[in-house]
């Protein structure tokens, strides 16, 4: 669904002959879909990026929700998942690899030095959340979280895509301009 230029031509045709309930069915039916079929770039830079290893081992199966796929190309990638300190060195690569993933798009952070900096807040290296780089769509907080707060953050996310407007445009209610800004 990345490409969705005949999907956008069949919603249209569909609204001109006025059957609105038929395009909000593929609302669902799509967002169904990607909700439950969310590939991920993960960028661990530290401790965090250790405990999401468990998800994916057989105690806490990451599969059960769609999101045991796991993708090393932006390009691939309906969310970043960052888990660890980011510094100044780092926030760059960060920002590329966020611009080169395709809309829709999404970020997850994870953890306390994700989110505000944590322990290191007051290095001079630090970034103090990843919020003031990219936009950020889940908090997981943390130090690191459990399993089952990765699973309560990724499940936040899920009922997010759920309820946006897919098709006739993307009109989603967390939109990001071209520079990678919250639009909302
Ligand atoms: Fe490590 Fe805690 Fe920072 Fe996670 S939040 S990267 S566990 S120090």
């Amino acid at each position: 669904f990345k490409n969705n230029d005949y999907l956008e031509q069949l919603v249209e045709q569909v609204n001109q002959d006025g059957a609105g309930v038929i395009l909000t069915t593929f609302d669902e039916l799509i967002n169904w879909g990607r909700s439950n079929s969310v590939w991920s770039l993960l960028l661990g830079t530290s401790c965090c990026a250790i405990e999401f290893m468990a998800l994916g081992a057989a105690r806490y199966d990451m599969a059960r929700f769609g999101f045991e796929v796991t993708r090393n190309s932006p390009r691939q990638s309906d969310v970043l998942v960052v888990m660890g300190t980011i510094n100044y060195r780092t926030a760059p690569v960060m920002k590329r690899l966020y611009d080169q993933m395709a809309e829709p798009k999404y970020v997850v952070a994870v953890g306390g030095c994700t989110i505000s900096g944590g322990p290191f807040i007051k290095s001079y290296n630090v970034v103090n959340g990843i919020d003031k780089v990219i936009p950020v769509d889940v908090f997981i907080p943390g130090c690191p979280p459990r399993p089952e707060a990765f699973y309560y953050g990724l499940m936040q996310l899920q009922r997010k895509m759920k309820v946006e407007h897919y098709l006739g445009g993307l009109n989603r209610s967390h939109a990001h301009d071209e520079e990678g800004n919250d639009t909302e």
